[in-house]
């Protein structure tokens, strides 16, 4: 299938549009229609996955590879976890870096290798609030011709992120920018206006925004819909949000005719998604710092794709938001009512599903759970008064060294360092 530009731009086959990941009118890519199915769908996550993504990808030269691209990067479970009767948590915490972000990053990794000239060198570059860049560096780690850049705001993630993040080596360099994640933002896209730069090091985007990490987010609403449909459930989901692109997966997987109910979007204080559907004008806005860190945005990404989509967003998808003190209400709450110990992020969905019932709203409501709680030891520990248990995964990236080298937020701090790595 060709895609499209928010912007305008020519139509290009899906392909072009994962190895450049932003088109070149400054717009995000779409796909040019939504095929409706009715399946068969299959059984398992990687099953499921292939036969919906399989209309994005007809046509396209990575269609051959689609079921084999899933079947290596969608290879860790995405488990929905009931904690009561109309309830449950869709773990999206089972993959090498413990937050959802793996799912994209594992998948635009296969595609990529397949993509790229064997002979030819690549710099995957990215900026992180925390997850993402640990999700790329997991995905691209010690693949031939493919070199990782990660740019973190030095102080401003998490302690367990930040030892994750320094933890790879070989073919991945971090760095920790004296700035915001803002600074860490607009230094790539620097770096990406550069061509001479750009060519010199084979730049490669690897931004949220790509379809190659939008697509296989669909994959676990997909495989959670479908076994809720077999239990005589209409899943409804929460899901907590940043730059909406979880949320946007969930709502073309509705639309590719999967059996999904209400979408209701969960943001902390950086409530521009709430305003925005409330009153139909976006506002955005500086981040704010909070407890879900990686939901501190204050211009959506791909609110473009929501607007570009949908002629009336209301319709289609509610919002709410989240204080902190909701959070850490929500997290002692959960954990002495259920026993389960959540993330931040989570809690915001949470706290979200828990208002739609108080407002007398009834069915069955599915919590995006985007990070395991242990990535968050200090904000959550405190509230639990326990340990959160470590998964293996998580566990093996602390027990390695990490380094990070500091970084001045400037395009020719960046280019001397990639020069001299
Ligand atoms: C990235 C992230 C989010 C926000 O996801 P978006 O796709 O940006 O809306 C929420 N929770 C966690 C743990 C994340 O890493």
């Amino acid at each position: 299938m060709n895609v499209i530009s928010t912007r305008g731009a020519e139509a290009v086959p899906l392909s072009a549009a994962i190895t450049t990941g932003q088109a070149p009118d400054g717009g995000l890519y779409m796909p040019q229609s939504i095929a409706m199915q009715d399946g068969p769908w299959g059984s398992s996550l990687p099953e499921r996955t292939t036969n919906a993504l399989q209309p994005f990808f007809a046509g396209d030269t990575l269609a051959p590879h689609l079921a084999a691209i899933v079947a290596e990067s969608l290879s860790f479970e995405a488990p929905t976890r009931w904690l009561n009767d109309d309830t449950a948590l869709l773990e999206l915490f089972w993959g090498p870096t413990a937050a959802f972000k793996d799912f994209g990053a594992r998948f635009l990794a296969s595609c990529l290798t397949r993509l790229f000239e064997p002979a030819a060198n690549h710099t995957v570059l990215v900026a992180t609030s925390g997850d993402t860049g640990a999700a790329v560096a997991a995905a691209f780690h010690r693949k031939p011709g493919i070199r990782v850049a990660v740019l973190y705001p030095d102080g401003r993630v998490s302690p367990r992120q930040a030892h994750q993040l320094g933890a790879f080596g070989d073919n991945v360099a971090t760095y920790r920018v004296a700035g915001t994640f803002d600074d860490c933002q607009r230094l790539v896209k620097a770096a990406f206006s550069d061509e001479a730069l750009t060519k010199q090091h084979g730049l490669v985007s690897a931004n949220s925004i790509s379809l190659g990490r939008l697509l296989p987010q669909m994959s676990y609403y997909v495989n959670a819909s479908l076994t809720a449909e077999a239990q005589g459930r209409q899943a409804n989901f929460v899901i907590p949000t940043g730059n909406l692109g979880n949320a946007f997966a969930c709502l073309l997987t509705r639309e590719s005719g999967l059996p999904i109910g209400k979408v209701v979007l969960a943001s902390n204080e950086n409530r521009v998604l709430p305003d925005f559907l409330a009153s139909g004008k976006y506002e955005p806005r500086a981040s704010i710092a909070t407890l879900a860190n990686a939901m501190d945005v204050g211009a959506p990404s791909n609110l473009e794709r929501l607007r570009h989509h949908f002629s009336n967003p209301a319709d289609i998808v509610r919002a709410d938001w989240v204080s902190d003190e909701d959070i850490r209400a929500t997290i002692q709450s959960t954990f002495t009512h259920t026993g389960e110990i959540v993330c931040p992020h989570t809690a915001c969905g949470l706290a979200v599903r828990e208002r739609l019932r108080s407002a007398g709203e009834g069915g069955d409501w599915i919590v995006a759970a985007t990070a395991h709680a242990a990535k968050f030891a200090e904000v959550v520990e405190p509230l639990v008064g326990q340990p959160v248990a470590v998964p293996p995964a998580l566990q093996e990236l602390l027990d390695r060294a990490t380094h990070a080298e500091p970084l001045a937020p400037t395009l020719d701090a960046l280019s001397a360092a990639l020069a001299a790595d």
